[in-house]
């Protein structure tokens, strides 16, 4: 964190997790963000970026705050009246909490970028038999703060996912999978994938976690960072089966079952684990990271 700092890449803003991002930092991700688009397994995504705010009414609907209440982070806001706003600027003044004089917004902070995506199949009708394939990016809020620069508050994922056969998703994510490999490598990373599980909260969270893990739903692109013991996910690749398909009410033609799968790309921690690979000034990165990220 102090280096990145020191060598003018991000900027701190006083909250753990949470940084400014210089133009030398945001080119990086710029190259990359280009970069993964232009994987063949991209090609006919429909590109869609979305706002760091989604619908509260989706957010539900997918289950997020049951099984991830530590990481969501809701949006609060003040709709009173004089009486009401005399007694909040009161409490601003004393200190007091003056939280309990707002309430609750329809929009809650994107926790993965993924989630707008599966009412917007949903409003298009019967999901077509070729299956519907988007490109999309999001800025989004997990609620983990820390001083490690690789675990951020506010981060973009850039995403492809996949609506359609369950067969499709499983063949779809294998090729995401074998691509985002070759990038990984031509970038010259040193990584590895294995079998993840999210974050799930409390002891039924753990049961899963298990599940996810034993039937490799998801899958991690590890990266390994010089001077740094355990390696950083710096990409994802999820098989969610028919969850955000019932959950949204999606469906093929004829009631056909459909699937949905991921792959999530970290932009900040991969830019972050290229500049601890290759070095802060990415002039003198090796040359083909360099033509790679542009
Ligand atoms: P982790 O296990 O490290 O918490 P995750 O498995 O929950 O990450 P996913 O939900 O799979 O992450 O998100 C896809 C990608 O988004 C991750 O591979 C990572 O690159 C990035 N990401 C997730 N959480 C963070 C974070 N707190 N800060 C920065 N990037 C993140
Ligand atoms: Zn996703």
């Amino acid at each position: 964190l102090d280096d990145l700092i020191a060598e003018g890449l991000i900027t701190a803003t006083g909250v753990a997790g949470l940084y400014g991002r210089s133009g030398r930092f945001e080119a990086i991700v710029d190259g990359l963000r280009r970069r993964i688009s232009a994987l063949p397994v991209a090609a006919q995504a429909e590109v869609f970026h979305f706002p760091p705010l989604m619908s509260r009414a989706v957010f539900e609907d997918n289950g997020y705050m049951s099984s991830f209440p530590h990481l969501a982070g809701v949006v609060a806001t003040f709709a009173g009246d004089e009486r009401e706003h005399r007694a909040l600027c009161e409490d601003l003044a004393s200190g007091v909490d003056w939280l309990c004089r707002c309430c609750s917004a329809d929009v809650v902070l994107t926790p993965a970028a993924c989630y707008p995506v599966y009412p917007l199949v949903a409003s298009r009708g019967p999901v077509p038999l070729e299956g519907a394939s988007f490109d999309i990016e999001s800025f989004c809020f997990r609620r983990e703060p820390s001083t490690d620069p690789f675990r951020l508050q506010s981060f973009r994922q850039k995403e492809f996912v996949f609506v359609g056969a369950p067969e499709q998703a499983t063949a779809r994510r294998a090729a995401w999978m074998a691509q985002a490999r070759d990038l990984a490598a031509d970038l010259g990373l040193r990584f590895s994938v294995e079998p993840a599980s999210d974050a799930f909260f409390g002891k039924g969270g753990r049961i899963a976690a298990g599940r996810q893990h034993e039937e490799e739903l998801k899958l991690e692109l590890l990266v390994s960072i010089p001077g740094r013991d355990q390696p950083v996910a710096c990409m994802s690749f999820n098989l969610h089966q028919d969850k955000f398909a019932l959950a949204c009410g999606l469906s093929g033609l004829k009631g056909a079952t459909v699937h949905s799968a991921c792959a999530g790309f970290g932009l900040e921690r991969l830019a972050m684990a290229l500049l601890a690979m290759h070095g802060a000034d990415p002039k003198a990165w090796p040359a083909e990271a360099r033509r790679l990220v542009g």
